[in-house]
């Protein structure tokens, strides 16, 4: 029978590749807790309306990158793309948002049907913040200076560039769409299939475009920031002169508009040349409408996503992924003659019944000391535990240093594991 295979666009993440992830998952949590943070977690599913109301028609996401489909009962069911929609329907279906303020995260799988290449999947993963209930630019600055921490923290800050725009009041926003649109039309033959369709439908996504000739006549369109409103370009001031007095080097890059809808004011992108096309790892920005829009009570809001293959695949090229990552284990038993498994059980017990975490793998399966000294070898455990006839009988342990050319010593049980505190 033919093997049944994963879904294109869609991994595995394979034991070697675990102790990466949960390095970025752990470093990130740990930082957000150093920020108040608290987590949420929502469904993966969530009804198909939720993303068009939010995240907009007129998007690639929605036109043309979301698993939908019929549930049992008809309804229209789709895999979530992204987090801030069911974050923000979680938030207020529990009365988290109004007249307060909060500041959550999440993580976990996204889906949308792209064509799968080097830093884009069909499944990939997202870590996401978004704070509700400040108005200010002092929250779109808090976040922008904890990715830099986080940054920091992987040592990936000389490779990371922040890129950072103001795509104002929805009023901004209208004038500016009519003059780019006034501007394009001139060209309209010339602009691809997308962007073309796009004039009429969500003209500022044509800033986005990545074909040439469409960048090409991008290059003398009008500015965004020539019709900024007062209160945005103040806003976007603030946020100026918070990364200032933090040291976070920016571009303002007028181009900078975002993917989704619901966006205003403050955008913000940080992009790396490492990965080649694929060179945004965090975006982000304000959305002050969003949760009017999907039913709720006005509440600003402001957050940003991650993507952790996109991070990862930094880490690993730039080889800032730490070697002691691959250490799983601390011990690795050895066990030979009559009766010697059953001792090797009895002393790891002994071992994880320590306050330390001591990790232990048991040698199973049997075969000769050789084979299992290979093993030992692989497991990448500090010391090998050799347990023999001689052992067993004088309740004693042979250790076996593995990682230097320290001789290797018998002592009796007792001692041994009194001594363990002092050999990790
Ligand atoms: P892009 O322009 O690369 O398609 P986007 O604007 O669609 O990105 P967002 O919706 O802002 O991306 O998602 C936030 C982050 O999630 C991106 O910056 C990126 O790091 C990651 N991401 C988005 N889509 C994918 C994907 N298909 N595969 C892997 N990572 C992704
Ligand atoms: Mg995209």
């Amino acid at each position: 029978m033919a093997r049944i295979q994963a879904i294109r666009g869609m991994n595995d993440v394979l034991p070697e590749q675990t102790p990466v992830w949960r390095y970025l998952e752990d470093t990130a949590r740990a930082l957000f807790e150093q920020y108040g943070v608290e987590e949420i977690r929502m469904p993966i599913v969530e009804q198909t309306e939720l993303f068009k109301r939010s995240i907009g028609e007129v998007t690639d996401i929605v036109e043309k990158e979301m698993y939908t489909f019929e549930d049992r009962n008809g309804d229209s069911l789709t895999l979530r793309p992204e987090g801030t929609a069911g974050c923000v329907r979680a938030g207020e279906e529990h009365g988290l948002l109004f007249n307060q303020v909060r500041r959550l995260w999440y993580t976990g799988p996204m889906f949308r049907h792209e064509r799968p290449q080097k830093g884009r999947y069909r499944q990939f993963h997202q870590i996401g913040l978004e704070c509700f209930g400040f108005n200010g630019p002092d929250i779109d600055a808090e976040l922008i200076i904890l990715t830099a921490r986080l940054w920091q923290k992987l040592g990936l800050s000389e490779h990371v560039e922040l890129q950072l725009n103001s795509i104002g009041s929805a009023a901004a926003r209208q004038a500016y769409k009519n003059a780019l649109v006034d501007y394009l039309s001139q060209y309209k033959d010339q602009l691809d299939e997308d962007s073309q369709r796009r004039l009429d439908t969500n003209p500022l996504r044509i800033l986005d475009s990545k074909d040439p000739k469409t960048q090409e006549i991008l290059v003398k369109a009008p500015e965004f920031s020539d019709y900024l409103d007062d209160e945005s370009k103040e806003h976007f001031a603030g946020l100026c002169q918070y990364l200032d007095r933090a040291g976070i080097a920016y571009v303002v890059n007028p181009r900078l508009v975002r993917g989704l809808d619901y966006y205003g004011k403050t955008v913000f992108e940080w992009v790396t040349t490492s990965l080649g096309a694929q060179g945004t790892v965090c975006a982000g920005g304000r959305y002050d409408g969003l949760v009017e829009q999907l039913g709720g009570r006005s509440t600003p809001a402001v957050g940003f996503a991650m993507g952790v293959e996109r991070l990862i695949l930094m880490l690993e090229t730039l080889d800032l992924v730490p070697a002691s990552l691959h250490d799983r284990a601390d011990f690795y038993i050895c066990a030979l003659g009559e009766g010697s498994s059953l001792y090797a059980f009895e002393v790891a017990e002994l071992l994880r019944d320590l306050p330390q975490d001591v990790r232990v793998v048991t040698h199973c399966g049997g075969g000769g000391f050789k084979a299992q000294m290979k093993k030992a070898d692989k497991s990448t455990a500090t010391f090998a535990l050799l347990l023999g006839e001689d052992e067993i009988q004088q309740r004693t342990v042979t250790v076996k240093p593995l990682r230097s050319d320290q001789a290797q010593k018998t002592l009796p049980l007792d001692d041994f594991i009194k001594s363990v505190p002092q050999m990790l």
